[in-house]
């Protein structure tokens, strides 16, 4: 509350957001029911806690903390001291770390400027570095370029050289990557990715690395949160430095974290070379609300709950994965161990970019994706799904079934509209999806989906939010 003082231009200071702010209130009430009346498909989105949105809105933005716990160059940070050290605990516990083997940095923004300290920390401007190719599931921060262009720092400012998935299973052609490395003669090889259903052999890796004389870093963005529960390979027995963000099925805020051995003769110096390249060299002050509440999300992991989360969402990306393929739908490895899964549309003769458009309109969000042999990168032939936001929305197998069903009635009625549209232009499909057309039936069975889907999302929680009061906002739009 303001003071009977408070001088008019302080007055703003106390006012709640719906009525300083109404335009705003008003976008933040159509994403609440955009979320709540839809289903999230997007393999790398999730929903976070109250506990963390709590957090991540708390006082703590106001405060500079530029440095590391007791060693920073503001003062006043005795409780952001406090809140690091304690998020830097939660995170070892986290993932079972010894603290006297493993330290970890808190303070990357995101999951890309984590990395790229990272590779600050660990290589020389212009040293090679190798990462999964981004068309066979890489990060674009792995060292992605393209004949024309070098596409992200990664390769802008290293020599990068993908490794790929053989084309027969699709899996991470490990032999080739030992083959290439031979003579690429990496400094650094990265693993994870951002689309590959199956898990990895970090053992190999290591091996590959050694051989090399290459440090070896997996970016488990992805998967954190299933590696925490332990249901996934353990990339912390064989790699030098871990990076993640936790926002994914980490269930956080939107942030990064970068993990470093440091217990070995080549390991020793890596925690000051990974705390120097966050701070100062790729970043400044730390976003303290964001740490507050990646240590709340933290908490939750550590708790024994986290397990049978992990396992759920595991379980209902093999459900989502076996319904569809008893539908005889195409799916990139046969079916996952993770999260996620890759729908190869080639042999329907869909692309990526129309069923994502229709499953858009229908409010299941979900996103194209390149699948292996792909011809053109403009053009993903397939769409990746993820199961982890659904089962934060308490969503079960049997209820992945009906997820399944709609998104086989999502492939149905795309056939129906590209027939009706006459030919294979994106934007005449879109035409015939969106608009009433004398003596065409695909409009008018989006729609039906359309109140289909609304009518299943509704029944389901939406943390953070009391659902069951909500109304629809005023300018909330559908699609059709
Ligand atoms: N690494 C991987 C494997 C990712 O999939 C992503 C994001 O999708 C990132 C890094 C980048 O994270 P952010 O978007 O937080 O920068």
């Amino acid at each position: 509350m303001a003071s009977a003082n408070t001088p008019d231009y302080n007055k703003v200071l106390y006012a709640p957001l719906a009525e300083i702010d109404p335009e705003v209130q008003n976008i933040v009430d159509k994403e609440i029911w955009r979320q709540f009346t839809g289903l999230e498909l997007i393999a790398s989105e999730n929903l976070t806690s109250r506990a963390t949105m709590e957090a991540n809105g708390s006082i703590l933005t106001n405060k500079y903390s530029e440095g590391l716990p007791s060693a920073r160059y503001y003062g006043g940070n005795e409780y952001i001291d406090e809140l690091e050290v304690l998020c830097r605990k939660r995170a070892l516990e986290a993932f079972n770390l010894d603290p006297a083997k493993w330290g970890v940095n808190v303070q990357p923004y995101s999951g890309s400027t984590a990395n790229f300290a990272a590779l600050t920390a660990l290589i020389q401007p212009n040293d090679r570095l190798m990462g999964l190719g981004l068309p066979d599931g890489g990060h674009l921060t792995h060292g992605y370029y393209t004949a024309k262009k070098k596409m992200t720092a990664s390769s802008i400012y290293f020599q990068s050289f993908p490794y790929a998935i053989t084309p027969d299973t699709n899996l991470v052609d490990y032999d080739g990557l030992a083959a290439q490395a031979k003579i690429f003669k990496p400094r650094l090889i990265i693993c994870g990715a951002s689309a590959y259903p199956r898990d990895w052999d970090y053992a190999r890796l290591k091996a590959i690395a050694e051989k090399e004389g290459a440090w070896l870093m997996a970016d488990i963005a992805h998967t954190s949160g299933l590696i925490a529960a332990q249901e996934l390979n353990n990339p912390f027995e064989y790699c030098d430095v871990v990076s993640t963000t936790t926002h994914k099925t980490l269930r956080g805020p939107r942030a990064g974290m970068i993990f470093f051995k440091k217990d070995t003769e080549a390991t020793k110096d890596l925690e000051k070379r990974v705390n120097d390249a966050v701070f100062p060299a790729c970043q400044g002050g730390p976003h303290n609300n964001t740490i507050a509440a990646v240590a709340t999300a933290l908490r939750q992991v550590s708790d024994p709950t986290w397990r049978s989360y992990a396992k759920q969402v595991i379980s209902n990306a093999r459900t989502l994965a076996s319904t569809l393929m008893e539908h005889g739908y195409k799916l990139q490895t046969g079916g996952t161990d993770n999260h996620l899964i890759l729908w190869d549309l080639r042999p329907l003769g869909l692309t990526g970019s129309k069923v994502e458009k229709v499953c858009d309109l229908m409010g299941i969000t979900i996103n194209k994706n390149a699948v292996s042999g792909d011809s053109s990168a403009q053009v993903p032939g397939g769409i990746r799904l993820g199961t982890a936001a659904v089962t934060s929305r308490d969503m079960k197998e049997e209820d992945i079934k009906a997820i399944a069903n709609f998104l086989h009635r999502a492939i149905q009625v795309s056939l129906v509209l590209q027939k009706e549209a006459g030919n294979k232009l994106l934007k005449d499909f879109v035409r015939v999806a969106t608009t009433e057309q004398e003596g065409k039936v695909g409009h008018g069975q989006v729609k039906q989906l359309r109140r289909e889907v609304r009518e299943f999302a509704m029944k389901w929680p939406l943390p953070g939010v009391d659902v069951w009061n909500l109304k629809e906002p005023a300018g909330f739009m559908e699609h059709l």
